[in-house]
């Protein structure tokens, strides 16, 4: 039996038996984990408080045949969202996370950009800019880069371009069978500094909301496209974003 110590954050937690919850942890060096508290849910229980989704925390694991067992908990901070549509952001955010990447492998540079996202999301920061920035630099970690300064099949740029599951994409070179959607100048634009701009100068830069909502279709081709994953959270998202 191994005791292990451990940075990382809450992305989802269930209910297991009856008073045991089993948390799904992303952890710096070890990547996503599944690990149970015992008797978590009775009340007088020390890691009741502690043991909810979005706590960023110091985690003390009890290693045993593959299976881990949380001892304590030292809490850094409570990233949970303070209203509805951050939450909903914020369990997006996990879910993708948690949907996409595999057990036990290592993910230092996508956990700090969710802990960073999570941060941010309390800020007056408009939450669609958030998401793209979450969703471009995630896809981009994972070894989808969006093409963003020219059509990635003739690299030229004409007056007219569009974006599938490779990013930009002149008409030419356009496939009609594929999933694909018009993208403006100005869009462009914005796509190149998601993809290219570090997160820490994205935040300080602001767009207009009309470029920003562009974007909602390019993300959801990128997305859904390259990644093979279906998401319970994709259906409120969808439903605050095509109503903002
Ligand atoms: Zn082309």
């Amino acid at each position: 039996m191994n005791l292990i110590k451990k940075t990382g954050i809450v992305i989802c937690q269930r209910t297991y038996r009856e008073s045991d919850k089993m948390l799904t942890l992303f952890l710096k060096d070890l990547g996503k984990i599944n690990s149970y508290v015992h008797g978590a849910k009775k009340l007088n229980n020390k890691l009741f408080c502690a043991s909810q989704t979005f706590l960023y925390a110091q985690f003390l694991l009890r290693e045993n045949k593959n299976f881990y067992s949380i001892d304590q908990i030292d809490i850094i901070e409570n990233l949970s969202p303070k209203n509805y549509i951050n939450f909903c952001y914020a369990t997006y955010f996990c879910e993708l996370v948690d949907k996409y990447l595999m057990q036990n492998e290592p993910a230092n540079n996508i956990l700090i950009l969710l802990v960073k996202t999570l941060k941010i999301l309390n800020s007056q920061i408009d939450t669609q800019y958030i998401a793209r920035i979450f969703e471009f630099k995630f896809m981009k970690l994972n070894g989808f880069e969006a093409q963003t300064n020219f059509c990635h099949n003739c690299h030229q740029l004409k007056n007219q371009m569009y974006f599938d599951e490779n990013g930009v994409v002149c008409k030419n070179c356009l496939d009609p069978t594929k999933t694909f959607c018009k993208i403006s100048p100005n869009a462009i634009n914005l796509l190149n500094h998601l993809v290219h701009t570090k997160f820490n100068e994205l935040i300080t830069y602001s767009f207009e909301k009309s470029i920003i909502k562009e974007l909602i279709t390019p993300s959801r081709i990128f997305i859904y496209s390259n990644l093979e994953i279906n998401l319970n959270s994709k259906k409120f998202i969808c439903e605050i974003e095509n109503s903002k």
